[in-house]
């Protein structure tokens, strides 16, 4: 074996200045336009960092998704109340009615001062917002985390004090795009194994270590349990399903409840680094898997997540920053075929969320 013979003056890499550059020689396609016209299924208007489209033309906004082919772009921030909502309908939803559906939200604060009544508020809440023209109810990751009922006690995902809200979405056919726990490694220690180290380093309130938190799998089994026990009703598990490190996990939930729908956004580089997995899984699963980002529309953000879906690249950066956001690797092109990307680029966000029937 040959003797390491390591420079003695030689200074330590930080990690952070440590930027190598691939030198493979392999294909690069650029996709600007998709194969076939997108639905945006997972996405913001109003949260921070997200451009504060509410405040400018949305003309501005519409070139950018007309480049990008993006026909329908679903807005989560409808919010709790009727302000925000009016204020996201009047702003998009009336300017291009068919460019825009508002999901309304659920105010938890609201549990303290209501108690035992709130489950019922909620749900009424929700039917005034669906009249208003909500299209869908967003459900924050807070919840399972960090909402707390009127006795300050912790509420599981799957809490049965709850079903009302649930029923009444399936009752009003809203789907639920519901997002809970993170990636896994935010609920482990941040130490030198933890391979979200530097995302979780510029994120403290991103950390929930398992204790005080509950643990990684009792939250997402808690979604497990509430999907299966509302089969009236469409769920939408947020960034593949809360589980985009573990396909089979989120297969069998889909093998068990045909009412349960997955979207992709903020995880392409969770699915690009295991591409035989994850084309498998498109292959499966394609009427159930839903196109999102849940980035900033921009003119780079659509042509990375068209590029992972449409082509067998390999070892591309799958965000536009210099050092990948949740992770130093790359990923890799999954090359889906024609009737599998129409699919997922439109035809199931048509029938789960536009509600449209062949
Ligand atoms: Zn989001």
């Amino acid at each position: 074996m040959a003797e390491i013979k390591r420079d003695p003056n030689a200074t330590p890499l930080l990690l952070t200045d440590y930027k190598p550059v691939s030198k493979l020689v392999t294909k690069v396609t650029t996709v600007t336009r998709p194969r076939f016209p997108v639905i945006d299924a997972h996405n913001h208007l109003s949260l921070p960092g997200f451009g504060d489209w509410d405040k400018r033309p949305v003309a501005e906004l519409l070139d950018i998704l007309d480049r990008a082919d993006v026909r329908v772009y679903v807005d989560l921030d409808g919010g709790w109340g009727e302000d925000i909502l009016e204020t996201h309908l009047d702003h998009f939803k009336n300017a291009a009615p068919e460019r825009f559906r508002v999901f309304g939200g659920v105010d938890w604060t609201k549990w303290e001062e209501l108690g035992d009544r709130f489950p019922e508020w909620a749900a009424d809440r929700l039917r005034k917002q669906a009249a208003r023209g909500a299209e869908g109810l967003k459900i924050w990751k807070q919840f399972g985390l960090l909402v707390r009922d009127h006795q300050g006690n912790l509420v599981s995902v799957d809490d049965p004090r709850l079903d009302p809200i649930w029923a009444t979405a399936g009752e009003l056919k809203l789907p639920v795009l519901i997002h809970i726990a993170d990636p896994v490694a935010f609920f482990d220690p941040v130490d030198n194994r933890n391979e979200r180290w530097e995302e979780l380093h510029d994120h403290v309130d991103w950390q929930f270590p398992s204790p005080p938190f509950p643990s990684f799998l009792t939250v997402v089994n808690g979604l497990a349990r509430l999907v299966e026990r509302h089969p009236q009703t469409t769920f939408i598990g947020a960034h593949v399903g809360c589980y985009a490190e573990n396909l089979e996990w989120v297969g069998n939930l889909l093998d068990r409840c045909p009412n349960f729908y997955v979207d992709i956004s903020e995880r392409i580089g969770e699915l690009g680094r295991q591409p035989y997995s994850a084309r498998r899984f498109f292959l499966k699963y394609a009427d159930r898997i839903l196109f999102g980002t849940d980035r900033p529309p921009d003119d780079f953000i659509y042509p990375v997540y068209y590029r992972f879906l449409e082509t067998d690249d390999e070892y591309f950066d799958y965000g536009i920053e210099e050092v990948p956001r949740q992770g130093r690797w790359r990923i890799y092109g999954i090359y889906l075929p024609d009737d599998v990307l129409e699919k997922v680029y439109y035809r199931n966000a048509e029938r789960v969320i536009l509600g449209k029937t062949e």
